[in-house]
Formats: structure tokens, C-alpha cells, sequence
């Protein structure tokens, strides 16, 4: 079982990360930002609620995404673990997850946290809104969603430190090298907590 979580600025390149290191470990890679979106575009109540939020660069509230989450979290391919990608992103998110691991008995294998300088995310969030037309991706937005990573979100890793599970990664650099980094973290972070996978020897009876 692994469960892990992704955390780090818009634009540090969570997505790409996540999809890779949850295809290694055979988990699934969650996004709550690509659950909003595929809403969005499908016009689900969920998406019509979520569209305003998403296009201003601010959070979604709080009660939607946790229940979308913990919904998440109850699908059947869960059941070898996770890898949040964009959750949690607030004090409530951090206490609703909490809840969903106690319920099931289940704790966090580690929390993954990708760095990257303010500077590059904005240059490679232009760059990206001029490739992917994301609506959310304009000058104005980005630099909001920004802010609310520093305001909200970035605070909420020490509460993970303290557990001793967290990994900071510098998220800059080829995306193979990020990805051999975070690997390397998890492994280093999994060997610290005693929590590597254990494999039984065969034995003839
Ligand atoms: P980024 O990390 O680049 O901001 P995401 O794709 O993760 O991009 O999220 C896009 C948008 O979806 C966010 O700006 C927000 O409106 C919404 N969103 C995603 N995750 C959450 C969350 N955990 N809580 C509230 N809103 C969220």
C-alpha cells in the first residue's frame, strides 16, 4: 500500500510528476484539478459549480472538493493506494483527509513536495497558456493562484513534517531527473519510517 500526496506551487509540475510515479507503483494518480476540469466540460452540476471558482484561480469550497475526494476514495482501484495530485490545498482539505485515512485505518506513506522559484512557474505557465489555452492560465490568474499557494497551502506541509513523512524535491531541471528524485525520496522516506513493502522469501510448504 502507498499513499501518497503531491504537493507544490501551481505551474512545479505536479501533473506530469504524479501520472509517472503512480504508473511505477501501480496506484492510481488523482487530480482533483482534472476531475474539475473533465466536469467542466461534460457540464455535470459538479462542473457548472466549479467553473466560476476555476476560471478566477480561486479554490473550489471546501464541502464540494471534500466530497468529491472522499468520494474518490471509495472507488475500487483505490484499494492498492493513491496519489493526490492538488489535494489538500486548505486547512479543512488537510482535517477532511485526515477523517477519510482514520475511517479506514489507513495512514499517509509520504507527502512529496516539488520546488520551484516563483519566476520559472510564471514564465512556464505563460508558456503553457499559449500551448493548452487553459482558461485559468492567463497573467492575472496565475499570479493569483500563486498567492493563494503561499497564503493557504504552503503552511500546511509543516503539519506533515512533523510526521516525518515529507520530501522536498527541486521540481527543476529535465522531467526524468525530477521524476528519479522523487523515487529516490519516496524510497528514502519509506526506508526512514519503516513502511518499504516487505517481500516474503518462498518457503516449500
Ligand atoms: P494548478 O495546480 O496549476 O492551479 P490544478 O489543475 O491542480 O492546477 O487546479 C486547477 C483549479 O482547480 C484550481 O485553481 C482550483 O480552482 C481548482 N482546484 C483543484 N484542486 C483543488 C482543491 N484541492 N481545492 C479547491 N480547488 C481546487
Amino acid at each position: 500500500m502507498t499513499r501518497l500526496l503531491i504537493m507544490g506551487p501551481p505551474g512545479s509540475g505536479k501533473g506530469t510528476q504524479a501520472v509517472r510515479i503512480a504508473d511505477k507503483m501501480a496506484i492510481p494518480a488523482i487530480s482533483t484539478g482534472d476531475i474539475f476540469r473533465y466536469n467542466v466540460k461534460e457540464m455535470t452540476e459538479l462542473g457548472q459549480e466549479a467553473k466560476r471558482y476555476i476560471d478566477a484561480g480561486d479554490f473550489v469550497p471546501d464541502d464540494v472538493t471534500n466530497r468529491m475526494v472522499a468520494d474518490r476514495l471509495n472507488q475500487a482501484d483505490v484499494s492498492n493506494g493513491f496519489l493526490l495530485d492538488g489535494y489538500p490545498r486548505t486547512a479543512g482539505q488537510v482535517e477532511a483527509l485526515e477523517k477519510i485515512m482514520e475511517e479506514k485505518n489507513d495512514t499517509l506513506t509520504a507527502v512529496l513536495v516539488l520546488e520551484v522559484p516563483d519566476e520559472e512557474i510564471v514564465e512556464r505557465l505563460l508558456a503553457r497558456a499559449a500551448t493548452e489555452g487553459r482558461s485559468d492560465d492567463t497573467e492575472e490568474v496565475i499570479k493569483h493562484r500563486l498567492d493563494l499557494y503561499h497564503q493557504e497551502t504552503e503552511d500546511l506541509i509543516e503539519g506533515y513534517v512533523e510526521r516525518g513523512i515529507v520530501g522536498r524535491v527541486d521540481g527543476t531541471g529535465a522531467i526524468d531527473d525530477v521524476t528519479e528524485r522523487l523515487l529516490q525520496t519516496i524510497y528514502n522516506i519509506r526506508a526512514r519510517t519503516g513502511t518499504l513493502p516487505v517481500i516474503k522469501p518462498r518457503t516449500n510448504d
